[in-house]
């Protein structure tokens, strides 16, 4: 892995488009997403100047704090939310952010039709779906997905796909590959999966976009107990 953060970037971008090769896809329509939570403006800065617009953070007072003034200087700045989203928050994330992930309840959907209605932005929405049937993560139930999708669709929200973070610690492929599963037969082609340790596989089976922070970012300076955000 290259030191600089430029040369980060190129890598990834490059292992992106080997793998989209291998499967016979166009790289151009993957996203690449830099997670850049935990990470200062001055982390941020070489990316910007390196012509990534695609960043990812988990929490929105970090982002609030961190890129209205990173976003003046580089208007066409894409903002992704990739953590879980309480409900009393959603006015906020819909005004600072042009893509939440977390959509993973009735009452975040609920909330977050106010929000837009209330605001006139309508950034896009990934349902999260807890894919490995964990306890302690976030994401709707495989069970209740059509419902939730359902709701969402009735509520007006755009829905453009899925997302989900595989169980750690075993092969994701299968994961990714149920995901795919769900979201074409839901008539979603938004897949938001793989993050720095398996992009690669993500976007063989499929990925439109990657979330990618350590693999760029170095490691995250925080307790283990933080991470799930
Ligand atoms: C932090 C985070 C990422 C990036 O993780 P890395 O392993 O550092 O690439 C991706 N997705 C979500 C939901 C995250 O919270």
């Amino acid at each position: 892995m290259g030191s600089a953060p430029s040369e980060r970037l190129a890598e990834v971008r490059a292992a992106i488009a080997r793998a989209a090769r291998r499967a016979g896809r166009d790289p151009a329509a993957i996203d690449l997403v830099a997670v850049s939570k935990t990470h200062a403006a001055d982390a941020i800065e070489p990316l910007l100047a390196a012509g990534q617009r695609s960043f990812g953070e988990n929490r929105v007072q970090e982002a609030a704090a961190k890129w209205p003034a990173l976003v003046a200087a580089y208007p066409a700045v894409r903002l992704h939310l990739v953590g879980q989203l309480q409900s009393n928050k959603a006015r906020d994330a819909v005004m600072l952010f042009d893509v939440i992930h977390s959509v993973d309840r009735p009452s975040l959907v609920d909330a977050l039709a106010a929000a837009m209605v209330a605001t006139g932005r309508r950034p896009d929405c990934y349902l999260q779906v807890n894919i490995g049937d964990e306890p302690q993560k976030g994401g709707v139930a495989l069970g209740d997905l059509a419902d939730l999708l359902d709701r969402a669709r009735a509520a007006d929200l755009p829905v453009v796909g899925l997302m989900a973070v595989p169980p750690e610690g075993i092969e994701p492929a299968p994961f990714f590959a149920l995901l795919a599963k769900l979201a074409r037969d839901h008539g979603l082609a938004g897949l938001s999966m793989g993050m720095s340790g398996d992009y690669e596989t993500a976007v063989e089976l499929g990925a439109t976009c990657v979330r990618v922070g350590s693999a760029l970012f170095g490691a995250r300076d925080y307790p283990a107990a933080d991470k799930t955000g």
